[in-house]
């Protein structure tokens, strides 16, 4: 579609900003609402619904009747298979307004919210639909006198707590394994991008999904939120955001009933690259491409980069002339590969990253500075720091924006030490060529997943998630139904 084109489209949508309970559209109980600005262009998108306690009561209250009457869950499997199947086909056919209310909503580029977006979350959902009617239980080796079943159930209402930076992504990622499973879902998204996920309620219901099976609450994360993480009649929450925030949750599930609590936090993961990379132009790519897509805001963006002294010079040289590709554009142009910054907090914390990398000695090779000001939005360039220092705050903590900490080294040992030496622990890579160097230091790498010699290109077969405060459980692949079910022994005396 030409840029006009979505122009057109964006200044013509109608949003519905009120939260979905029960299979209905509904106002907060106080009437509150809070205003959605587009970090594209500053303009008011939307009035949403600033869900909070009460509004949580009614909303598990819907999804706990929903459960205990089995609309959902007792269906036969192959039931809801068609169902979820639907879900995933509704969302392709509303491709292009849910990947425009993504784009509007946080600012990434809509070639990505259109063909990775929308793809991976519709994706996931099928994927967990089509799964429903092919898991098989367990019989134990029990005594000839006796039959020992080991047997997965729904945990039962499930609470979803996910951030902004794929809101559709992770929205899919906690709804298919657990709507799979059988349970009800009470989806919190975040304040900063609520709309994708209120239209998803719709399309479910639409597909046969139970009204109740299924709620969203928008709503500011200390309300909302917190009074999800505190309820007592919630069996499980299923979180991702930033480290922070998930060790609150643990905390309150602690002090609350002892609800399951599913944590996908932060990472600063570590990119090696050693002399005998197979493909420099490859490691290049990867390395620029996946720190600069979704404008840093990825939860395992390669944050740090590990080259290997004799090829340092070559590798910048490549990666400076990739960089201005990334040079943010208007995100409703199908060229643009980088887009807005989520919110003025988040570009104010980018920025104030690279003050503090010039301060502290590193060498900026790239960027630095915000960008197409005169949009109205929030742009920030494609930004490269060389000679960066494991001390630094650049070189340690969590950006989550387009910067790119570049650090050599001369023994591999010592850069495995120096990437596992982070509180996180979400993803790595390595390349080379060497087999026997693979494999020694993937298993090194304190990491839930490692690459080798690619970045990201995994799919949804494999599961995803943290070691160390980069949070515990995993989504994706067959594993995540761990998160959402209680496992029971029923023995029989025959
Ligand atoms: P965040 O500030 O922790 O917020 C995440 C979610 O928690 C939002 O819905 C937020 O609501 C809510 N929240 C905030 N305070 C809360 C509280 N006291 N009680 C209950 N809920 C609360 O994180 P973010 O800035 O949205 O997301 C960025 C972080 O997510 C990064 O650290 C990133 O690495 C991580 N992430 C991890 C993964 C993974 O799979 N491991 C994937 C994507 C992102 P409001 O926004 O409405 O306040
Ligand atoms: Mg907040």
């Amino acid at each position: 579609m030409t840029t006009q084109s979505w122009h057109e489209r964006a200044a013509a949508v109608q949003i519905d900003g009120r939260a979905f309970i029960d299979g209905r559209r509904i106002d907060a109980a106080s009437g509150a609402r809070f205003d959605r600005i587009s970090p594209v262009d500053g303009r008011k998108l939307a009035e949403v619904a600033r869900c909070a306690a009460p509004d949580v009561d009614a909303a598990v209250a819907s999804s706990r009747a929903a459960f205990e009457d089995g609309r959902w869950g007792y269906l036969p499997p192959a039931a809801r298979k068609r169902v979820l199947v639907r879900f995933a086909d509704l969302m392709l056919a509303h491709a292009d307004e849910l990947a425009l209310l993504e784009t509007l909503d946080m600012g990434k580029p809509i070639r990505y919210s259109l063909n990775t977006d929308v793809q991976l979350a519709q994706n996931c959902i099928r994927w967990y639909g089509e799964a429903v009617d092919k898991i098989y239980d367990q019989v134990a080796p029990a005594p000839q006198d006796s039959l020992a079943l080991i047997t997965r159930e729904p945990v039962g209402v499930v609470a979803a707590v996910i951030p902004w930076n794929y809101p559709m992504l992770m929205a899919a990622w906690k709804l298919g394994p657990a709507l799979a499973a059988g349970n009800s879902v009470v989806l919190k998204p975040s304040e900063k991008a609520p709309l994708s996920a209120l239209r998803l309620a719709e399309l479910a219901l639409e597909a046969g999904i139970p009204p109740g099976v299924f709620n969203v609450l928008p709503g500011f994360g200390n309300e909302a939120g917190q009074a999800l993480a505190l309820h007592m009649d919630v069996d499980c929450i299923a979180f991702t955001g930033s480290t922070r925030t998930g060790k609150q949750i643990v905390q309150m599930a602690g002090q609350s009933n002892l609800k399951r609590a599913w944590t996908e936090l932060g990472g600063k993961s570590a990119n090696i690259v050693c002399a005998d990379c197979p493909d420099l132009d490859a490691a290049v790519a990867a390395a620029i491409g996946s720190i600069y897509f979704n404008q840093g805001e990825s939860c395992n963006a390669p944050s740090r980069l590990f080259v290997e002294e004799p090829i340092r010079a070559a590798f910048l040289e490549k990666a400076l002339r990739l960089v201005p590709r990334y040079a943010p554009g208007d995100p409703l142009d199908e060229a643009t590969v980088m887009g807005a910054i989520v919110d003025a907090a988040q570009m104010k914390t980018v920025l104030g990253y690279i003050e503090d990398g010039k301060a502290a000695g590193a060498r900026l090779l790239a960027g630095g500075n915000a960008a197409r000001v005169e949009s109205g939005g929030l742009y920030v360039e494609p930004t490269l720091f060389d000679g960066v220092d494991p001390a630094m705050r650049i070189a340690r903590e969590e950006i989550f924006g387009p910067v790119l900490s570049v650090l050599a080294f001369t023994d591999l040992d010592e850069a495995i030490r120096q990437a596992n030496a982070t509180p996180y622990g979400l993803a790595a890579a390595v390349w080379t060529a060497d087999i026997g160097r693979a494999i020694r230091t993937s298993r090194a790498l304190r990491a839930g997943t490692v690459h080798v010699n690619q970045y990201d290109n995994d799919d949804i077969t494999v599961p995803f998630g943290g070691y160390k405060q980069s949070g515990n459980g995993r989504d994706k692949s067959l594993h995540a139904f761990d998160k959402y079910t209680e496992l029971k022994t029923t023995w029989i005396q025959i």
